[in-house]
Formats: structure tokens, sequence, C-alpha cells
């Protein structure tokens, strides 16, 4: 028996929402908030019945910490899941220490506005003092350890797949697989083709500030910052066949660079066809990923903010899109004295995604995991008062969880490994 509050009713939110409605004896009662409640209503509407989950929605700007506390204590959940936006980590996470409640998100926390003089000096000093300069961290999260645990609350970060179950496999191998372990590279591979020559997976504006910026990776100890794109592999996926996949910065190496003892090297790769990355270098040639207001006939207007209107919406790729994605984790170290590598993954299919919850599997893929993180939680598996990132919880009972969901896990104790 728990109630729910959701926060955000898009492509990752409405996947894991109908899954938590697959799991009813757990999630007896949900309430779907979010800026937009025509979109929650209409979600409803779909699961009518179809799950004995008890439904209720709500608006909400979840900007305004106000209006979080009043939703919040008048809904009074055992858990608030953010899937809104990352921009809202920090208001959300202030509403549920003031009401007293649980909070997990599924990415850590940057500002929507990246020109705000009180932000880039913190940023600045960071790049400074780090070595990385992506617009993503996790200490303005961090900074809310003591607070949770003063409050003798939970907060999970990051819990869909990278960052997530990307974690989850990590602490595994860790628990399972290695005494020590040395390098793992996370891999991160979309086969699926929707058709148009340029569209985002989901939001808009937070892939193309992901992709579009420094890559960089762990190494003895310090960041490694290259330009973007700079370092390519090819890799033969099960299942999808050879890529070029590309090395990105990824918040998952920050907190895994200090929860796995003695790693020598984490990177992030991310495949990318040349069509996407031909649009994406032109786009910021002219200007159009800047999240810089501009005057335009009198109007202030946002670029990137732009450029969303005017791209697919990422729910509406479900449809069109056919092949499948391969992520996971490769892992090189030693177990009873002797060295030894490791690969877990997961294939998930986008048709099969799409015939299931009506999504293609970016959503798919972050929704089952934000789903079960949740059942983790309010089955107090996972509860423990502070701020976690997912590697620091048994991955047992999660990774069960996940096989038996929709996002099984594959092995190969023999992988070809990554230069
Ligand atoms: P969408 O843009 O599809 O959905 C975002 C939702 O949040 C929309 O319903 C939107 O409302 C709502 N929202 C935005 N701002 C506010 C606000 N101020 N108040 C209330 N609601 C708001 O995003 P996705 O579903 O693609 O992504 C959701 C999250 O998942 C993001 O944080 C993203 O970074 C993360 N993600 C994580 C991945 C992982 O593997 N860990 C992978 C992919 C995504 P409206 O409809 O009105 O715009």
């Amino acid at each position: 028996m728990s109630r729910v509050l959701v926060i955000g009713c898009g492509g990752v939110a409405s996947v894991a929402i109908q899954k938590c409605c697959q799991v009813d004896e757990v999630f007896t009662e949900m309430c779907i908030a979010s800026r937009t409640k025509e979109k929650c209503d209409a979600l409803v509407e779909k699961l009518k019945g179809k799950t004995k989950t008890v439904l209720t929605t709500a608006k909400v700007d979840a900007d305004d910490v106000d209006q979080l506390i009043e939703l919040i204590n008048s809904y009074k959940p055992d858990l608030v899941m953010n899937i809104a936006l990352p921009y809202q980590d920090l208001t959300i996470m202030d509403a549920c220490l003031a009401c007293g409640v649980n909070y997990m998100d599924t990415a850590n926390y940057e500002p929507e506005d990246t020109d705000d003089p009180e932000w880039r000096a913190i940023y600045e000093k960071r790049c400074k003092e780090e070595g990385f300069s992506a617009y993503f961290d996790y200490s303005w999260q961090w900074a809310y350890r003591k607070k949770f645990e003063d409050a003798g609350l939970t907060a999970l970060l990051g819990c869909g797949f990278d960052p997530g179950v990307t974690q989850a496999y990590c602490a595994y191998a860790l628990k399972h697989e290695f005494d020590q372990i040395d390098t793992i590279d996370i891999l991160d591979c979309n086969g699926g083709d929707h058709g148009y020559a340029f569209a985002t997976n989901f939001n808009p504006e937070i892939n193309l500030r992901e992709v579009s910026a420094p890559g960089s990776y762990w190494e003895n100890g310090h960041w490694v910052e290259i330009p973007p794109m700079d370092i390519k592999r090819e890799y033969n996926f099960d299942q999808v066949g050879d890529k070029d996949m590309y090395l990105l910065h990824h918040e998952e190496i920050e907190s895994l660079a200090k929860t796995i003892p003695g790693v020598k090297r984490i990177r992030f790769f991310m495949t990318f066809g040349q069509s996407y990355l031909d649009h994406m270098r032109c786009l910021e040639d002219v200007g159009m990923l800047s999240t810089t207001p501009i005057q335009y006939n009198g109007q202030e207007i946002v670029p990137i903010q732009f450029l969303k209107a005017l791209l697919p919406d990422p729910a509406s790729l479900g449809p069109r899109t056919k092949g499948k994605t391969n992520i996971g984790c490769i892992f090189t170290g030693v177990k009873d004295g002797k060295e030894k590598t490791y690969y877990i993954y997961n294939v998930c299919d986008h048709q099969e995604c799409y015939h299931e919850v009506g999504s293609q599997a970016i959503s798919y893929t972050t929704g089952v995991p934000a789903m079960c993180g949740a059942l983790m939680m309010l089955t107090g598996k996972w509860i423990r008062p502070g701020v976690y990132t997912v590697e620091e919880f048994d991955p047992d009972p999660f990774l069960d969880a996940l096989d038996r969901y929709g996002l099984p896990r594959s092995e190969s104790h023999d992988p070809k490994l990554v230069d």
C-alpha cells in the first residue's frame, strides 16, 4: 500500500506511470502532476480499466517551491518521483524536505539558464577545481546530504538507465564478479531508426546540451577533458551490429569515481549516426543550441527552445522507430588473484516497447528503472537517510525487478574490449 506523487508527464514519466500501474499491489494510489494537466488527464483516461491503482491528477509549476509544498501537503505521498526536467531537481528536493517525504529523480540538476551570473560563478569555480565543464554535476544535490540525513529521509538520484541501471551494473559487478574493478566502459547504443533526418529521442534541450558538450573521462584519479566528439570507436553490439560511438561526459562517471574503490579509468560512449552529428554541428554553428535569449520581432526567444518547438516531439517517435537499444558496462579487473573481463547489458526493442506502452525504447529504458527504483524505496529495500546514487544500494533486488518488468540483463564473460 503506497501513495506516490509523480511530477512530470512527458515521454519518460508516461512509461514509468504505466509500469507502476502494472504493479498495482504496491503502487496503490498515484497522483500525476505536471505543468500541463491535460497530458496527465489523457494518460489517466488511457489507463482506465487497466489497473487497480487509484489515479488522480494535478497542475503544478515545479519551479515554484510553495506550489509544490501545497500539493505535497494536500496529497501526503510516501514518495515523490521527479520525472520532470533536471531544472526542477532542487525545488522538488526542497519541497520534499519541507514536507518530510522521500524523493527520487532520473537526472542530476542543471540550471535552465546557464547565463545566470550567480550559477555561473559557482560553475566556473567547479570547472577549475574538478576539471570538467559539463553544465550538470552532482555537487548541487550532494549538498543536500546532511539535510536529508537529519530529516530521516531518502533521496535517490538518477534512477533511469544511464545514469541508473549502469550504476547498478557496476555495484553488481563489484559484488559478484570482481574483488577489484580496474576499468569501466559504459556503452550506450541506440540502433533504432525513426526515419527522420534529425530528431532527438528524449527532451531535445537536455539531449542536445549533453551531446554538444566537451567529452571527459576519469583516469588515474582525475578528469581528462577532450573536445566534443573527439574520441570515436567502432563496436559490434549484440543484436544491433557495428556502430560508431563517441566518448561523452556522463554524470554517473562522477559518482562511480567515488564509489568504486580503486577504479583506474571510467569512460562513457554513445552511438550516433553521421546524419545526427552533421545536423547537430550545423545547428550549433548557427547558434540554434544557445540558451541565451535573443530579441526577434519584439519578442524574446531562446534559440534551443525554438528549435525544440520545430523538432518532432520525442513522444511521437514511438510508432516510427524500429530496431534495438543495447546499453551496458564492460569491466576489467581481478577476481581471486586472476585478471578477468565481464560485460553486462540490456537489449531492448523499440517496437516491442511501443506495443506495450506506446513509447520508443529510450523512454522505456528510463521509465522502467524509475518504476523499479520507486519499488525498491516503497518496499523498504532502498531506504537510508541521506542522498544516494543507485550504486550505493544493493543491486540484486533492483536487477531482479528489471528482469521481471521488461529490461532483462544479458552477460558475457569474454567480451570484446574497447581500445
Ligand atoms: P519530456 O520533456 O518529455 O517531459 C518533461 C515533463 O516535465 C513534461 O510533462 C513537462 O510538462 C514537465 N515539466 C517541465 N517543466 C515543468 C515544471 N516547471 N513544472 C511541472 N512540470 C514540468 O522529458 P523526458 O520525459 O524525455 O525526460 C524526463 C526526465 O528524464 C529528464 O530529467 C531527463 O533528463 C531524464 N532522462 C533520464 C535518462 C536516464 O537514462 N537516466 C534518459 C532520458 C531522460 P509540459 O508537458 O507542460 O512541458
